[in-house]
């Protein structure tokens, strides 16, 4: 009854506070192998995971989600201004893992955008960019899914601090689920090490987190990971995670 509650999707109410209380309850602390079964138990094929092919996260639940099931879509946004590293690495996984992949990507193309919106729109522009090649194509996309699943972590970053592993995403009207958000990042080194995962191979030239081309540079062993992106800038998130300074909750 409880995971009824919370299968809510696009047409039943969204779950109420006690709902998520309750599920985040027991989820706290299991394996994560056990939140992502429970999520494929709970939304089959209503469910989404949502990758970059970046970080060693994205990848351990990738390969974590295709010990249980080869029906679960995988969403990855290219916004036209990937590395081509990263790029040829998704290609090469793919071919690897089962799961079906959809690539969002926006209408625009960065010529369109720079006449819509400036000159400045030819490398990386935060925020309107990321609203137009990041945003948007995951919130059209998300009207098809009840659920979405993402790597992030609480100790990645200040505005992560509080992820919830079950929350209702009111932005993009669908549940969003952290299976790994109280894990730690030696846990993620182990778990790729242990079950031979493939990781984006600018991971060993110095790169911690990566995104975009033009916002994204090595960092230095010292350094914060997410240092490298938008550096300079006071931007630290591209908006997929973080409205007005957390997930949206069903009592936001
Ligand atoms: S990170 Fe930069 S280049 Fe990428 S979508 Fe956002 S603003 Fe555009």
């Amino acid at each position: 009854m409880m995971f009824e509650a919370l299968k809510s999707g696009r047409q039943e109410p969204v779950p109420s506070p006690e709902d998520l209380s309750h599920i985040n309850g027991y989820l706290e602390g299991a394996p994560p192998e056990e939140i992502l079964q429970w999520a494929v138990d709970t939304y089959g094929e209503e469910l989404a995971l949502s990758a970059s092919f970046g970080g060693p996260e994205g990848m351990a639940l990738l390969d974590m989600l295709s010990r249980i099931t080869n029906e679960v879509t995988v969403l990855t946004i290219d916004t036209g201004f990937l590395f081509q590293e990263t790029i040829e690495f998704r290609e090469e996984v793919m071919r690897h893992y089962k799961l079906p992949l959809e690539i969002l990507r926006t209408e625009l193309t960065i010529e369109e955008q720079v006449e819509r919106y400036g000159e400045q729109m030819r490398t990386c522009s935060p925020d309107t960019c990321c609203q137009v090649r990041k945003i948007q194509p995951l919130e059209k996309a998300l009207k098809r899914y009840d659920a979405w699943m993402t790597g992030i972590r609480r100790e990645q970053t200040p505005q992560r601090a509080d992820t919830p592993i079950v929350a209702w995403d009111g932005r993009f009207g669908a549940a969003k689920i952290a299976p790994f958000a109280f894990v730690k990042e030696d846990w993620i080194h182990e778990y790729v090490a242990e079950h031979d995962v493939p990781v984006n191979p600018l991971l060993h030239k110095g790169y911690k987190s990566i995104g975009c081309e033009p916002q994204t540079r090595p960092v230095a062993p010292d350094e914060d990971p997410r240092a490298g992106r938008w550096s300079g800038t006071e931007k630290t998130e591209c908006g997929l995670h973080w409205v007005g300074g957390q997930v949206q909750r069903a009592d936001a």
